[in-house]
């Protein structure tokens, strides 16, 4: 891999730029909003006092740290070591909750009563409901009526912790539309309002911020790693929604260079196919909900209807900093089919007794393929971003995948 190191230092000294990627492409409205998160952001994570607050939130309220969990029988007869970043085990069952918690404790600190969030899976709405319901905050939740329908487990806890779900009619009915809908509510209401942005999309500052409250998975499983086997990993796979678990867990590791870090997009019914979400192998570059990335559209630029058996893969563009990990070669970003993730999740659930979320399955099943082909002795860490339980009816009905 040929990685120049002080070409990667230039390239991240611009705030909110990833290279060519990134910045912030948003209506004059919400130029002063996000400079006023920006500084909020910026200062609160030099505070002593912030940053005690959140890690007890961390401790206490989610159960950090999670475990690093050696799963021998799925490394057995390939004869490797495989180990998980157990993020399933976080409260509410994702590791969105770090990011939920961060955010909300900005958003208290700028005096904000209200917050909206836009959510895929639904594990982002219940994360920011959880912690609404916990800090006594208004909590409304837009949700692509596609979403709604195939993630009604996750819907019904959002509503049990009082949190407002709005279904989202327009578009493809799901995440893009969710984001469009929850920027469009923050725009007509900035006096009172926050929005707690799920992923590392999106303008300036949120996929930094996004990113500086997701990395607490990478600097523990870096701590484990070490203490475990006394030495770093061959491999780290994660899945790459809008990029959070992903860009997590490898910041810690982006200096490691003799440390291989891959993302895994949905493949779909096939990258041939045009229902994918593989925005690297599909896409082109161009600005999409405020951000500089890679995006799938077509000719004339209309965004691409995507498709993944997993709703929080299900997104045409991808976190800004992952199109320059991927422009820099620093991350290889690859593609699993709905049918591999599926095989996956059997496997994990009947090997292991964990039932993986589909998501994170993708992250199995290319993890698996890479384990048949390395060198015996390797040791691969799998970010498992949230468990399966939101996913069961959903397996159920894809019997035929
Ligand atoms: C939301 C979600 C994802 C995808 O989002 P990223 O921001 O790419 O991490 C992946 N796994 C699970 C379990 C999720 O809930």
């Amino acid at each position: 891999m040929m990685l120049n190191l002080n070409l990667f230092k230039k390239n991240y000294s611009r705030p909110g730029r990833f290279g060519d990627f990134g910045g912030r492409y948003v209506a004059e409205t919400l130029m002063q909003p996000l400079m006023d998160l920006e500084k909020c952001f910026y200062e609160s994570i030099e505070e002593t006092q912030f940053k005690r607050e959140l890690s007890a939130e961390l401790k206490h309220f989610v159960g950090r740290e999670t475990p690093l969990y050696q799963a021998k029988n799925l490394g057995k007869h390939l004869q490797q070591k495989i180990y998980l970043k157990r993020e399933d085990l976080n409260h509410t069952g994702s590791h969105k909750i770090n990011n939920a918690l961060g955010q909300v404790l900005l958003a208290i600190k700028m005096g904000k009563k209200r917050i909206v969030a836009e959510t895929g899976a639904g594990q982002h709405g219940v994360a920011t409901a959880s912690v609404c319901a916990h800090f006594g905050l208004e909590c409304i939740i837009y949700m692509g009526s596609i979403d709604v329908r195939r993630q009604q487990s996750n819907v019904k806890r959002m509503e049990m912790m009082g949190a407002k779900v709005i279904a989202v009619e327009n578009g493809s009915k799901t995440l893009k539309d969710a984001v469009s809908e929850a920027m469009r509510d923050w725009i007509s209401r900035v006096d009172d309002t926050y929005y707690l942005l799920g992923s590392a999309l999106g303008p300036h500052p949120y996929p930094t911020m996004v990113r500086e409250f997701q990395s607490i998975i990478g600097m523990e499983a870096r701590a484990q790693i070490l203490e475990r086997e006394n030495r770093l990993p061959n491999e780290i796979v994660a899945c790459v929604g809008g990029g959070s678990n992903a860009i997590g867990i490898f910041h810690s590791f982006l200096h490691d260079t003799e440390v291989k870090l891959f993302g895994i997009e949905a493949g779909g019914l096939g990258v041939e196919t045009n229902l994918h979400a593989a925005r690297f192998q599909g896409g082109k570059t161009g600005v999409f909900q405020g951000t500089h990335t890679y995006v799938l559209q077509n000719e004339d630029g209309q965004i691409s209807s995507t498709h993944s058996i997993s709703a929080g893969l299900d997104y045409a563009a991808v976190g800004p900093e992952h199109s320059y990990l991927h422009k820099s070669g620093r991350v290889v970003y690859e593609a699993v089919t709905d049918r591999e993730a599926k095989d996956a999740f059997f496997s994990l659930a009947k090997n292991e007794g964990i039932i993986p979320a589909l998501e994170s399955s993708h992250a199995i099943a290319f993890a698996l393929k890479r384990a048949a082909i390395i060198p015996k002795g390797s040791i691969i860490l799998i970010n498992l971003s949230g468990r399966g339980d939101k996913d069961l009816s959903l397996i159920e009905e894809c019997a035929h995948v």
